[in-house]
């Protein structure tokens, strides 16, 4: 049993995941590839100076991946529901079931609805600055969440907030990812020095 199924695999829900799984949560992503970034060129990611969409999100996934997600690549989820410990994700060929569900498809809100998650009157879904919904433990990320105003790193904040939220909740304390510069020396060793040099 994973800890955290992702729906969606675009900025928010592979953001999501690499946080989690990088902090030592079983997670699983879902994703039928539509993402929009398949359609754009990145002028505006902070820190990125240019970017194709489809290689930002081709390397996002080998980064989850390399991080240990279960990645369902080109895999449609049809239904999530809550269960008395958690939620229950279906696609065509098997279930799923974990602690956390973490929604992030894109513009349709069609399994938050069927989840049973509050909408605004601005008929998005309703989510906290944490992006909890009004189901504890079920998450609305990116697009979903905001009546246009969609960026890819506004989606990938949004992941990134889910995640922390998850990772304080099973941690009992505020958690943070904080890394130093010791963090990629220890990692990368000689790599870094001879970047230095
Ligand atoms: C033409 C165009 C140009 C753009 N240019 C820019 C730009 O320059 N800069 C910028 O910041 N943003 C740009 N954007 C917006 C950006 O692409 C979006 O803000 C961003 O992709 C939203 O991320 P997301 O993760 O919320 O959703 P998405 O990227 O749409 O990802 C949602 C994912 O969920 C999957 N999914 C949906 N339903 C299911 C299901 N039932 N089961 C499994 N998977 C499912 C979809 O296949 C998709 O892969 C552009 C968008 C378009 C259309």
């Amino acid at each position: 049993m994973a800890d955290v199924l992702v729906i969606g695999g675009g900025p928010a829900g592979l953001s999501a995941a690499l946080f989690t799984a990088k902090n030592g949560l079983g997670t699983a992503v879902f994703d039928t590839d539509e993402t929009w970034l398949h359609k754009a060129h990145l002028f505006n990611y902070p820190g990125i100076g240019s970017i194709d969409g489809s290689t930002y999100i081709t390397t996002l996934r080998e980064q989850v991946d390399d991080l240990g997600v279960t990645r369902h690549q080109d895999t449609e989820v049809t239904s999530v529901s809550t269960t008395d410990d958690g939620f229950l994700v279906t696609t065509a060929d098997d279930e799923s079931t974990a602690d956390y569900v973490v929604l992030a498809t894109g513009a349709n809100r069609d399994l938050a609805d069927d989840l049973g998650c509050a909408f605004t009157d601005e008929d998005v879904i309703d989510v906290d600055v944490t992006m909890e919904t009004s189901v504890e433990d079920a998450y609305a990320t990116g697009a979903m969440a905001r009546a246009e105003e969609w960026q890819a790193v506004i989606s990938a904040g949004d992941g990134a907030a889910a995640a922390l939220n998850i990772l304080t909740k099973e941690r009992g304390e505020h958690f943070h990812d904080f890394d130093v510069p010791a963090d990629a020396e220890e990692l990368f060793g000689s790599l870094v020095d001879a970047e230095n040099q």
